[in-house]
């Protein structure tokens, strides 16, 4: 710890640090952040900075709203570009401590660390490589966004079709300035659709980075006069925006999820991992897809997962096993999207795969072949039961999964139904487009 101090203290010195951002996700999965000069550096470090947070959403209640932010030394970063004003920053990553020392169980931060640890006393480190997918959409002369861009081109297009181009250059260039690793940026299926993929790494490294991902894509896409949205189905009748978690559980530098004498070269550990994720999805779904309008998504034509199944091929189930084995062997999971709070989701993506193991949960048999052009009767046969088809069904699935409950905590749990609940009353007070459209004549 000393070392780090030394090498913050002596780094902001070397690049004339004007001010210090500290920032948190909140429950729903919103960066929050605040600057403060760098005069506040010793505060900083001795982690003395407070902040009011019943302010933030499904934070604390008004009675506890003293919070401590405990910057996390090791997410030190200079931002590769500078203020407005023509300053440099630098950013840390905090965790939310209360006033007696303990830490906060609202942070999800935190619900990711349980997690981890759980992992860890079993012997496992567990590593997660996301998928973002995000649509980039023109503004209007007030600055709104408009569901429009000038972008006709398709998956894997190049430019000029792909006015996407230049912008996913300058997004790569700014997420290596940020220290990530990016394997692969290229158009997707959607007009004016994009994804960008970077190495994976340990969860929590990877939840940070998702954070660090939106912020990024959405200034870049802004700088070119763009606005870049993770809504998962922005516009109907287009493919959605998805974040394919792939995962791997390590021990001891190896990849457990190998076993070259398997016939398919997943070992029993992953074959639980597995059941696992199939056994507790549904009670996970409200996480990993958490907005009425994530189940858009969750339709059939467009590869997003509708029904629970797992595959070593097809790219229409929820969970996909890419051919890649050894070092790369790894369980996709197709269904979560770019909305969600990555802390959230990936704690209790682990939990689900880590009961799979304890409880040696084998999966049922892998579905090669297209699910979408099953009938109903053929799901059936096969038990392939459906993932939740609203925010309404998966909140009720949550409501009964005491496993992923209890890895959620229940501060976390009580705070998330409570605002999902409220966002979907919301909505179904509202008279939608369709229902006009279909029943104002007809009846
Ligand atoms: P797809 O074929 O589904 O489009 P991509 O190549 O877009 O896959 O993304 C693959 C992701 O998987 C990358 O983030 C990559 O770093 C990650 N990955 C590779 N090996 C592992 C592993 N062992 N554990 C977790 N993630 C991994
Ligand atoms: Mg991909
Ligand atoms: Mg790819
Ligand atoms: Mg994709
Ligand atoms: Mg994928």
């Amino acid at each position: 710890r000393d070392e780090q101090i030394e090498f913050i203290k002596k780094t902001i010195k070397e690049k004339n640090v004007r001010f210090i951002i500290l920032q948190i996700a909140d429950i729903l999965g919103s960066a929050k952040s605040m600057a403060l000069p760098i005069t506040q550096i010793d505060k900083i470090l001795n982690n003395e900075v407070m902040f009011d947070g019943s302010s933030i959403d499904g934070f604390a209640r008004i009675e506890e709203s003293d919070m401590y932010l405990n910057p996390d030394l090791s997410t030190f970063i200079i931002l590769p570009w500078k203020t407005h004003n023509g300053y440099t920053n630098a950013r840390m990553i905090c965790d939310v401590y209360m006033p007696n020392g303990k830490p906060f169980k609202g942070c999800p931060r935190y619900v990711l660390k349980k997690a981890l640890e759980k992992a860890s006393s079993m012997g496992f480190d567990f590593f997660v490589g996301p998928e973002p997918e995000f649509y980039m959409f023109n503004v209007d002369e007030k600055g709104s966004p408009v569901l429009e861009n000038n972008d006709k081109a398709a998956y894997f297009d190049m430019a000029p079709m792909d006015r996407g181009e230049d912008v996913r250059e300058a997004i790569t260039i700014a997420l290596e300035g940020f220290g990530f690793e990016v394997e692969a940026a290229h158009h997707e299926c959607g007009p004016g659709q994009h994804e960008i993929d970077f190495k994976y790494a340990d969860a929590l490294t990877t939840a940070d980075n998702i954070m660090t991902f939106r912020y990024v894509v959405k200034k870049v896409a802004d700088d070119f006069g763009l606005f870049a949205s993770f809504m998962p189905k922005p516009v109907e009748g287009i493919a959605g925006s998805g974040m394919h978690l792939n995962m791997s559980l390590f021990k001891n530098g190896q990849n457990i999820f190998f076993d070259e004498n398997k016939e398919n070269g997943l070992s029993d550990e992953a074959m639980y991992f597995i059941g696992g994720i199939l056994k507790h999805i549904k009670g996970f779904t409200a996480i990993t897809n958490p907005l009425v309008n994530s189940y858009k998504r969750l339709v059939s034509g467009f590869e997003a997962p509708v029904n629970i199944a797992w595959s070593e091929k097809n790219r229409s189930p929820l969970i996909r096993i890419p051919a890649k084995r050894g070092l790369s062997t790894r369980v996709e999971l197709r269904n979560p999207d770019p909305s969600c709070n990555p802390y959230l989701a990936l704690a209790t993506a682990l939990t689900a795969g880590l009961d799979g193991i304890k409880n040696k949960i084998y999966p049922p048999e892998p579905v090669n072949k297209n699910i979408y052009e099953m009938c109903l009767e053929e799901r059936q046969e096969n038990h392939i039961e459906a993932l939740p088809k609203s925010l309404y069904e998966s909140i009720l699935e949550l409501s009964k999964n005491e496993i992923i409950k209890d890895a959620l905590g229940s501060h976390v749990t009580d705070k998330f139904i409570s605002a999902k609940l409220g966002e979907w009353e919301n909505y179904i007070t509202k008279v939608h487009k369709w229902e006009i459209e279909q029943y104002l004549r007809a009846y």
